[in-house]
């Protein structure tokens, strides 16, 4: 896999980013069980939900962004389409 920085390096609003000069690695466990270190930076970080929701548009597959593993995300996107769906089936 080629180098990866921390994955908001490139971010304009990421420049208070707790992650910022990080070992990348951190943010990108082979394991979600490998995961607790990045969720820790993440928890302390100001721009967690900037980050959060950018990944959860971008769809990104790869890395912990805003506190959340992969599985997390598809779990939020899920919740979300579920509460939407919801939301739409009780207005009509
Ligand atoms: S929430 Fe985590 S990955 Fe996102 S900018 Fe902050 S420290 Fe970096």
């Amino acid at each position: 896999m080629a180098a990866m920085n921390p994955p908001t390096t490139a971010l304009g609003w990421a420049h208070t980013a707790a992650c910022t000069g990080l070992e990348s690695s951190i943010f990108y466990p082979a394991t979600e069980d490998e995961a607790d270190t990045a969720k820790a930076v993440c928890a302390q970080c100001p721009v967690q939900l900037d980050c959060l929701e950018h990944a959860i548009e971008r769809r990104e597959h790869n890395g912990v962004w805003g506190g959340a593993t992969e599985k997390e995300r598809q779990r939020i996107i899920r919740r979300r389409r579920r509460e939407r769906a919801m939301a739409k089936a009780a207005a009509s």
